[in-house]
């Protein structure tokens, strides 16, 4: 097979320095575990603006479309505010995301042992949670027709419309069952089939994609509102969760908040599979650009490097890998290494962006 190749974009903030630390991620695959990638690093966001005047060049867009996957660092900053919306930075990163068709997004939630006192829930709640929501990231009532402000008589009326194909549904809910498959093999799908039919519509082609082409996942059905209580209760009932595009945006940030900093969720957005059966695929922090840190050598590079290994699972088929730069990071914190998002005691003094990075691969040699 050809070596797989990687978009690298930076991006703004803290982008550039956390990616850095990704950068010798990369490069001790290629030196200690003989897996070269072909890497190559372009500009989006308001370092895109800056240089083109628009926040995605059409020929970053096109090696977006050609490569394996694509890893992002953050986009915005203050400076870009007053922008038209048209060029924004995160308007960058929406086009990426719309014209490689990224129709499943994959939130972890993963509580490593040693930050569990992060979580503002109680310790053996959150303490070795590991779950996954797939949020449909690409339909729903956030792009719905119609939409707008309207006027009705002598008032105004805001109008979203939530709005599922058949097909739409039956994508993310197969991207579900093929991530179950390699997990604990379980699905939760979440609608509100109660009171929306969009939701009814939900809940009976999940069933069906189901019953014949997944049998042998569990599958369950919730509310979701119901579901938001229970990821409070006892979040480690669940494995996958399943749900749309509104809901999955809500119900992702509390899963988030189980496990402590921004600085440590990872997540990645997947598309229909490519000639060579990878999926489309562009992996990215939750976080953004963190303006107020940046260029202070205090971001937390965790999440971007979670990232990567989230490529080397779903991109690249190289779970066993993916574990390893998982447990390279879950040794690290225990070993007590933090960044300062993650400091707790006073006067204690933070490792910086780069001796976190360096505590990584230190782990990584050491798991040789
Ligand atoms: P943010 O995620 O950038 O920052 C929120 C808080 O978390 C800040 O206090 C920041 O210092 C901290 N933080 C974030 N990442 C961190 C890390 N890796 N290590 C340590 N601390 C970290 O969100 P915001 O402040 O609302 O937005 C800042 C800019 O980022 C805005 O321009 C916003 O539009 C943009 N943004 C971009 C993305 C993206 O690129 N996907 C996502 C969210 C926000």
């Amino acid at each position: 097979m050809s070596t797989p190749s990687l978009l690298i974009l930076p991006g703004d903030g803290i982008g550039p320095e956390v990616m850095a630390e990704v950068r010798k991620v990369i490069d001790w695959f290629g030196a200690k575990r003989d897996l070269a990638f072909d890497v190559s690093e372009d500009l989006v966001g308001g370092a895109a603006y800056d240089a083109h005047g628009v926040p995605l060049s059409d020929e970053t867009m096109e090696k977006a479309q050609q490569v394996d996957a694509v890893l992002l660092g953050a986009v915005g900053g203050p400076q870009y505010d007053d922008l038209d919306f048209s060029v924004k930075p995160e308007r960058g990163l929406l086009r990426l995301r719309k014209e490689m068709d990224l129709f499943s997004n994959l939130r972890p939630a993963q509580c490593f042992d040693a930050l569990a006192d992060f979580s503002s829930l109680k310790r053996d709640v959150v303490s070795g949670l590991d779950i996954m929501i797939v949020r449909e990231l690409t339909s729903g009532v956030y792009f719905g027709e119609p939409r707008g402000i309207m006027t009705e008589g002598n008032e105004r009326v805001g109008i979203n419309t939530q709005r599922y194909t058949e097909s739409e549904i039956a994508r993310v809910a197969r991207s579900a069952f093929e991530l179950a498959k390699r997990r604990d093999n379980r699905v939760c799908s979440m609608e509100k089939a109660n009171v929306m039919e969009s939701g009814i519509l939900w809940r009976e082609v999940v069933q069906k994609v189901h019953d014949e082409e997944y049998p042998d996942v569990e599958l369950s059905h919730m509310y979701a509102d119901a579901g938001g209580m229970q990821l409070c209760r006892w979040p480690k009932q669940f494995d996958v969760i399943v749900t749309d595009n509104l809901f999955g945006d809500l119900l992702s940030d509390v899963a988030a908040m189980l496990t402590g900093s921004l600085g440590m969720l990872p997540s990645a957005s997947l598309g229909a599979p490519m000639a060579n059966g990878r999926p489309k695929a562009l992996y990215e922090p939750v976080h953004g650009s963190a303006p107020d840190i940046a260029g202070q050598g205090k971001a937390n590079p965790t999440a971007c490097i979670l990232s990567f290994a989230m490529a080397l699972r779903y991109s690249f088929d190289l779970g066993a890998e993916a574990d390893r730069l998982e447990a390279a990071v879950e040794q690290v914190l225990a070993q007590g290494v933090r960044t300062a998002d993650l400091m707790q005691a006073e006067g204690d003094t933070p490792a910086s962006t780069a001796e976190m990075g360096d505590a990584i691969i230190a782990a990584l040699d050491a798991s040789l």
